[in-house]
């Protein structure tokens, strides 16, 4: 345990003493902004520090991004394809190093980051091996045209992403914009930056030319507001709250950014009677509570049928009193924990919040008296009400709470009766009510019988406040990419005459 920690600082400290700098056109510029502490979640303590890049500081990284742009949009596919492939060697080359940083830095647990860095080498490799044919489009004959399409990268781009699995997700966000040809500012989340740090080494030991891949530091209301509003950034993708892409919305507005969001959700995972409960309860489980509940696709609804609801509640409660909660680095770790004392806050109030609204609090719900770190105990509610807070909010930690339902129609009313959409679990053995629910839930993402598991090829994303825009696969090309349409006559139709 205790080498994996070092692992996690020796990798802090290789970004020199001092507060955290930022990387620009290909180096590193130091931290010039008022410092804050980084802390770290599992121990309390402070890790380091970091600060808001500066407004000449954004405004040279932009730069650098609009100047690399032409040369980097100009390489053929098949030497992006190149580059990007390497980057992918040297991710799952440093998996170690990357996963303990996300240990320390984001309190993750080590048995889930092990694997999300080696998903974030796939990232790359998924989005590198497409770089060659992501400019292609498509014929569309007329009767007297050939219409043909094909795309462009559209610019430098902004990508920001949350605290939550920094690394994975912002590979999953920069790898395809880099496929596509666009240069790339990123800013990672204030409260876990480091991992940040390493992916925009590795890249540029990969032989990412200067200037095509920056990445500052920075609060969301300062330096993240800059690079949305800046005039050269030509589109966002954004990975955060439903209120912040609200926010970036008008930040970009000014300039009409194209935007792709992935916000927040409140996923129900629906157990009918007569699916396979055994392996429903493992995946609610594992839905909610690995990630430490901090992952936006969480299942942190379970609507179960009136028929099974008190036994499956009762063996529910039983599994959740016994999930291991400790050190991050600790293998056998299943629940770390919470990011910070503001986010810990947050979640805590939700036990207050469920007693007053009269729901039944069946494990968890109280904070470990004089724990070191920000652990929160694995919490289920039940007997909980549609409309209660605690059935309509994003908690995004350990928390769930379990409604029952009645009927199809009930479940399929209450999984859609939340303002949001991102995804829905299913477990039944009809097949037909498979097909029926699948239809009918309101959400981008439906798994039937199944946990969240990721086909890169699949699209990713959600409806009404849980996004706007799919990734994975040709989705997140369309995104980064400007579509051409190219009329070609074939002389075989008569131009209008006027004025003869
Ligand atoms: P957040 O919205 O507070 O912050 C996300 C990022 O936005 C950070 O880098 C932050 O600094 C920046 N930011 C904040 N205000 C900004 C502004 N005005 N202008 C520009 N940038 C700004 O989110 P968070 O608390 O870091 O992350 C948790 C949220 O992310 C949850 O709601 C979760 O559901 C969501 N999330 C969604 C997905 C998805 O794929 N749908 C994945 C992971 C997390």
């Amino acid at each position: 345990m205790s080498d994996k920690r070092d692992l996690a600082l020796a990798a802090v400290q290789s970004f020199g003493p001092g507060t955290l700098g930022h990387y620009i056109n290909g180096r590193v510029s130091p931290a010039l902004g008022t410092p804050f502490d980084i802390l770290e979640p599992g121990t309390g303590e402070t890790l380091g520090q970091c600060s808001d890049a500066t407004q000449d500081q954004v405004e040279e990284a932009v730069a650098a991004a609009r100047d690399a742009f032409p040369k980097w949009a100009a390489k053929s596919g098949e030497e992006r394809r190149k580059v990007l492939n390497r980057a992918a060697d040297l991710i799952t080359a440093n998996a170690d190093r990357i996963a303990a940083v996300e240990c320390i830095d984001a309190g993750q647990c080590w048995r889930f980051m092990s694997k999300a860095a080696i998903r974030g080498a796939e990232n790359f490799r998924f989005f590198a091996d497409r770089a060659p044919s992501a400019a292609d489009g498509q014929a569309l004959p007329s009767a007297d045209h050939l219409n043909y399409t094909s795309r462009k990268p559209i610019g430098p781009v902004a990508v920001i992403t949350p605290w939550n699995t920094p690394f994975m997700l912002s590979t999953w966000k920069i790898a395809p914009a880099l496929a596509a040809g666009c240069t790339v500012v990123h800013k990672p989340a204030e409260w876990s930056p480091y991992s940040a740090r390493l992916l925009v080494e590795i890249a540029h030991e990969a032989g990412l030319p200067a200037g095509v891949f920056n990445s500052v530091n920075g609060l969301g209301e300062t330096t993240g507001k800059r690079l949305t509003e800046h005039p050269s950034i030509k589109a966002v993708a954004f990975v955060g709250e439903s209120s912040t892409g609200s926010a970036i919305m008008r930040q970009g507005s000014e300039t009409l950014k194209r935007v792709h969001f992935e916000l927040g959700g409140k996923n129900p995972v629906i157990v009918f009677d007569d699916a396979d409960l055994d392996s429903a309860l493992d995946a609610a489980i594992f839905m909610i509570y690995s990630l430490n509940g901090q992952r936006c696709t969480s299942s942190s609804r379970l609507l179960v049928q009136s028929t099974i609801y008190d036994s499956f509640v009762a063996k529910l409660a039983e599994r959740v009193k016994n999930l291991k909660v400790g050190d991050p680095f600790d293998p056998a770790t299943e629940v770390g924990p919470l990011i910070h004392p503001r986010h810990f806050a947050k979640v805590a109030r939700y036990a207050e919040i469920a007693r007053q609204e009269g729901a039944t609090i069946a494990a968890g719900g109280a904070p470990f008296e004089g724990a070191k770190g920000f652990f929160y105990p694995p919490t289920l509610f039940t007997n909980a009400e549609q409309s209660m807070r605690i059935a309509q909010e994003e908690i995004f930690g350990p928390v769930l709470t379990a409604i029952p339902f009645t009927d199809e129609a009930d479940a399929v009313s209450k999984a859609n009766d939340v303002q949001y959409g991102l995804a829905g679990y299913l477990w039944t053995s009809d097949v037909g009510r498979a097909l029926r629910v699948s239809e009918a839930l309101d959400v981008g993402m439906v798994w039937v019988n199944s946990e969240n598991v990721r086909h890169l090829p699949a699209p990713f994303g959600g409806t009404k406040a849980s996004g706007i825009g799919r990734d994975g696969g040709d989705w997140s090309f369309d995104f980064y990419m400007e579509t051409k349409n190219i009329a070609l006559a074939r002389g075989t139709h008569k131009v209008p005459r006027l004025g003869v």
